[in-house]
């Protein structure tokens, strides 16, 4: 039996994931720091137990900010796995790292934070296996599980979504978040932002998808982010145009560190 478990980690409250299928594992996000790169790599041996397909866990990143992947290293050390991301994620990730671990050393608010990151940016960086060439892996095989990778921008240039057709599921990285209003930086294109969510939504199955950040949102709420980026695609001259947050009606656990299963 397929187990998903989604996890919730400060800062920035960033959401990570183990999928453990009958014959393998693949952990969806690293984390921002080294020990929550640790910490998901254990939480994913331990739900996979003395499973038949022990061997390396594999890890899957969404994009290059530092938020989903500066716990990368760590967790390929205690895994042994690969880390499959899209190719721009392999070409520009030492580069990002300079630049996030800079701002973050630079910015009060983070300086704290960052002090528990390592002072050379290439202790962060990894091997990549790129996905999305016609060479490369486009999906593994979990067992009675099927992960699709499909490689999309918009969010940053390194945008990669993991679709779980017999589940309904995507993890959707940043392109989509919940609570705090979508973040479009520097790497940010709109209107290629705008067709990752039409792509998104033309997956047939899907019902349920995981945010870069916040929690689990249905079809209705993806919608209307689309309309809310493609409205500020259509305005991005005037400056006071900002994305609004949305959130999930209902009842939802928010509290951080936390850990959500989804089946
Ligand atoms: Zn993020």
């Amino acid at each position: 039996m397929t187990t998903i478990s989604v996890f919730s980690t400060d800062p920035a409250s960033v959401n990570c994931a183990v999928i453990t299928g009958s014959t393998g594992s693949l952990i969806v996000d690293a984390g921002p720091f080294p020990a929550a790169g640790r910490r998901l790599a254990a939480r994913a041996a331990q739900l996979r137990g003395d499973s038949p397909g022990a061997g390396g866990i594999d890890l899957v990143i969404t994009h290059d900010h530092w938020d989903h992947c500066f716990g990368a290293a760590a967790l390929l050390e205690a895994t042994a796995g690969r880390a499959l991301a899209s190719s721009s994620f392999a070409a520009d990730q030492e580069a990002s790292a300079w630049l996030a671990l800079d701002s973050l050393r630079h910015d009060p608010a983070t300086a704290e934070f960052a002090a528990e990151l390592p002072d050379d940016p290439g202790e962060l960086v990894v091997d990549v296996t790129p996905v999305g060439s016609t060479s490369a892996p486009d999906g593994i095989d979990l067992g009675d599980c099927r992960a699709e990778f499909h490689v999309l921008e918009g969010h940053s240039t390194s945008d990669l979504v993991v679709r779980l057709p017999e589940f309904g599921i995507v993890f959707t990285g940043d392109l989509v978040e919940e609570g705090d209003p979508p973040q479009a930086g520097a790497d940010a294109a709109l209107s290629r932002w705008v067709d990752s969510l039409h792509t998104i939504l033309e997956f047939p199955e899907a019902e349920v998808f995981v945010p870069g950040h916040g929690v689990p949102v249905d079809r209705g709420f993806v919608q209307r982010q689309l309309a809310d980026i493609d409205g500020m695609r259509h305005r991005q001259d005037d400056t006071e145009v900002a994305l609004p947050a949305r959130t999930m009606p209902g009842d939802h656990d928010r509290s951080v560190p936390r850990e959500h299963r989804l089946r």
